[in-house]
């Protein structure tokens, strides 16, 4: 450590001496270590900075290969471009640039569009940094919701705890909102016949002080779609038969908000269904945006308590802001604005199509290696999630694989069901659109090349070790 940090202020002294023409790789800076600790007292030149900083990160593995996050690794050069040269601007000064902030009003009238809002209802939404502001946007909005019915009923809901009921496999976000405003989380587990909501479970849950039920368009474990339209005509009867205590739902469609409306457009699971009252999702995943943009949409003015609202000065009037963070660059708005209109329903049906395609290539492939149970076949998202069979003798689990796979820059989790599966170890693949179909067949080829060397019947060291006798 004492070494490291001496290093680097040597780096400093010395680099203010750095002659323009010295090859980046002659430079003293080159030759020690980056700063750590201590910001280094001289500048470093940007070409010789730019080069370090680049190899540094250069061994951390690509993208492409990382088929653990639903996070979008591929965006078209012109996009690219596009969002560099928007970088400068701060999204919330809308007075300043109105004409990105009209951008964003056009990405969450369409968005809302896609999701059938009805505009007769006035839907409102925002921009955010991704589903974790969204969530905690309609997390909020379900509470001061609840407070407001509780006020309307002559309750203090100082002297109420208030609940939210959701599925064990939530993402942590609920977690977040729920510890950060102190609502109970009602959880509903998983088990193996209910790998989405137990919908008579959840509703076994709810009572006068549940603020809402959170429904998961794809549950990060396993990709599945909560039944948000049975659990929508659960809601209806119990919204009848308590009419002062009504329960609504809140979508966490973070990858299937952008993905079901063009593959699966007869689906209702949004604003078609009446007790569907906010909407969030992840621009940057199957919104093909690069990651640090989400959507939240209330399905009209009703669904959005005013005191979530707030105003800034727009054009010598004012416009409505409801995000919680303050500043933030405007170019993955503008990013998502162009996938928008570039793609069109049909550029996105087109895309995700195919994605869906290599996914349920890859399920048939992992399926037909014998060794596992598919508990997700790409049958909503393009998501495979598969459990080892149970096997007599089998030396090795789905960590030996994932170990091995990596080896090969394969990036293949494996890890536990949440609580009540907990002894449930399974693997999942997520697809996105740069997962082409060549780079599928190079995974399965050697997922199965690395089954045999766990199995024991190809040797570990096949194609490995150098020849140096120069034959
Ligand atoms: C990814 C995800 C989130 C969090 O989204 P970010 O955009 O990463 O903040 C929330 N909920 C679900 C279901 C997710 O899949």
């Amino acid at each position: 450590m004492s070494e490291m940090i001496k290093a680097s202020k040597t780096l400093s002294k010395l680099d203010g001496r750095t002659q323009y023409l010295t090859p980046i790789f002659g430079s003293v800076a080159s030759d020690s270590a980056m700063p750590s600790a201590h910001i280094n007292e001289f500048p470093v030149e940007p070409r010789v900075a730019d080069e370090m900083i680049r190899e540094y990160l250069s061994i951390e593995g690509n993208a492409t290969q990382n088929s653990a996050t639903f996070c979008q690794t591929y965006m078209e050069p012109t996009a690219a471009k596009l969002m560099a040269d928007n970088l400068e601007k701060n999204a919330i000064d809308k007075d300043e640039y109105p004409m990105t902030a009209d951008l964003e009003n056009r990405c969450v009238s369409m968005i809302g569009d896609l999701w059938h809002a009805d505009s007769a209802e006035q839907p409102m939404g925002t921009s955010t940094v991704g589903s974790s502001e969204a969530c905690m946007l309609g997390g909020l909005g379900m509470l001061f919701r609840w407070k407001e019915q509780c006020a309307a009923r002559g309750i203090d809901y100082h002297t109420r705890r208030p609940n939210l009921v959701i599925s064990s496999g939530y993402q942590v976000c609920w977690e977040k909102f729920c510890r950060y405003w102190d609502v109970e989380m009602r959880t509903v587990p998983l088990d193996r016949e209910h790998l989405s909501l137990n919908i008579d479970a959840a509703m076994s849950l709810i009572d006068e002080d549940t603020i809402g039920v959170v429904a998961i368009l794809g549950i990060t474990y396993t990709g599945r779609y909560d039944d948000v339209a049975a659990l929508d005509a659960r809601l209806a009867e119990y919204n009848d038969a308590h009419p002062q205590a009504m329960v609504r739902i809140h979508v966490d469609a973070a990858s299937g908000g952008m993905f079901a409306p063009f593959i699966d457009p007869d689906l209702a699971w949004d604003f078609r269904l009446p007790n569907v009252w906010s909407i969030s999702a992840s621009g940057h995943k199957y919104g093909l945006v690069y990651p640090g943009v989400g959507w939240v949409v209330w399905r009209g003015k009703r669904a959005l308590p005013e005191k979530l609202i707030f105003w800034v000065s727009y054009l010598g009037g004012k416009e409505a802001t409801m995000a919680i963070n303050f500043s933030r660059s405007a170019s993955q708005i503008v990013g998502q604005y162009y996938m928008l209109m570039r793609n069109g329903r049909e550029g996105y049906r087109e895309i995700h199509q195919r994605t869906l395609d290599v996914a349920r290539y890859l399920a048939q492939e992992i399926g037909a290696m014998g060794e596992f149970e598919l508990l997700e076949a790409a049958s909503e998202l393009p998501i495979v999630c598969w459990t080892l069979h149970a096997c007599e003798g089998r030396s090795w689990t789905l960590y030996d694989l994932a170990d091995r796979l990596r080896m090969q820059g394969w990036l293949v989790p494996a890890y536990p069901m949440p609580a009540n599966l907990e002894n449930l170890d399974v693997q999942r693949l997520v697809i996105r659109q740069d997962f082409s179909m060549p780079l599928a067949i190079a995974l399965a080829k050697d997922m199965r090349k690395q089954i045999d060397i766990l199995n024991g019947s190809a040797p570990a060291d096949a194609g490995k070790g150098f020849d140096h006798s120069g034959r």
